[in-house]
């Protein structure tokens, strides 16, 4: 038995003596026999999300279930707990996914959060190919509220992507998916993980050449746009990590380019500008946006089942404890 492993080893653990321990668990009482599971909605890294509707109460939300078996290395479990963190700090942010709470059997973690129906921003890209400005306009622009209050806090997020971005019923954004987030950056520190999503704009078959584009191929920008997108681009996108936009005042200077100013920052904020496009959702049970082969697949019963978890202790069990979550103010 290893017990000296270093903070960055990513090795299976091997006993409970290695695992992480957040502290005593704060919500016993929540289990998967409290929903009805309906549906299976997106696949993540680790494991599904499932529509489920809350049986005391009839309310929709949809369910994160990560297998804890595949989530043992230690590099993940820090993505969880790291998506667990930020999720906890930030439910109060209009663009930014809630989660009500979060529980585990001795197999699987639950994060119950906001059930978002309006579709990936993905999905709507493929189809339609491209934006207008406008249009993008609005979703970079609440996508960079969102990005400059985890800032705020001092958490990067570093995985933005169309895949991790939802519209909810409205058209409004939903920035989901936290396990890339990193905590505790302070406004002049930097970090050196290797990681994030590296095909857009620099996409190239061969991964070695892609990373070569990414470090030093010039941006070639395609298609007609105005002078002020050209110029976000370039500066969101510099090489230079120092003369990026947003490298001096972080969100302040994004805010402040020029490509915003048609955008009145507070109208934004409170959801007071009218999304340029209508997802036209019936309701909860409406998953015309979400890809058929999710749907129409079965919900395990081992989704749905409440295992004993007091019968017996596992690694995969003390592995996640401290991992309940229940809010004070729930409401
Ligand atoms: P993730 O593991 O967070 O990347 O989630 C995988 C996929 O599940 C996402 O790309 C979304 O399509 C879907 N999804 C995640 N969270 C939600 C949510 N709160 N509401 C609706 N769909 C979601």
């Amino acid at each position: 038995m290893d017990n000296s492993k270093s903070p960055g080893d990513n090795s299976t653990p091997t006993s409970p003596t290695d695992n992480i321990n957040l502290g005593p668990s704060a919500n016993p009482n929540a289990k998967p026999t409290d929903f009805d599971f309906l549906k299976i909605i997106g696949k993540g890294s680790f494991g599904k999300v499932v529509l489920a509707k809350y049986k005391s109460d009839g309310s929709f939300y949809a369910v994160k279930v990560l297998q804890k078996k595949f989530i043992l290395k230690k590099k993940e479990q820090n993505h969880i707990m790291a998506e667990r963190n930020v999720l906890l700090k930030n439910v109060k942010h209009p663009f930014l996914v809630g989660l009500h709470y979060s529980f585990q059997t001795k197999e699987k973690l639950y994060f119950v959060l906001d059930y978002v129906n309006g579709g990936e921003l993905f999905f709507h890209l493929q189809r339609e190919r491209c934006f207008c400005e406008p249009r993008a306009r609005f979703y970079a622009a609440e996508m960079a509220s969102a990005v400059g209050y985890l800032h705020s806090l001092n958490i990067i997020y570093r995985d933005l992507k169309p895949e991790n971005i939802l519209l909810d019923c409205q058209g409004h954004i939903v920035l989901t998916d936290f396990g890339l987030c990193k905590e505790g950056m302070e406004p002049e520190e930097t970090t050196s993980t290797f990681c994030g999503t590296p095909e857009p704009p620099f996409y190239s078959r061969d991964v070695s050449q892609m990373y070569d584009n990414i470090l030093h191929k010039p941006l070639h920008i395609q298609g007609t746009k105005t002078i002020a997108a050209c110029d976000i681009l370039q500066g969101l996108l510099h090489k230079d990590q120092k003369k990026r936009l947003g490298a001096k005042t972080d969100f302040l200077e994004i805010k402040n380019h020029v490509f915003f100013s048609p955008i009145n920052w507070d109208d934004l904020y409170h959801k007071r500008i009218t999304p340029p496009f209508d997802p036209k959702v019936a309701g909860p049970a409406d998953l015309r946006h979400f890809d058929p082969q999710f749907t129409q697949e079965a919900v395990s019963s081992s989704i749905i089942r409440t295992p004993d978890l007091s019968a017996s202790s596992s690694s995969a069990t003390d592995a996640f404890l401290g991992f309940s979550y229940a809010p004070n103010d729930e409401n």
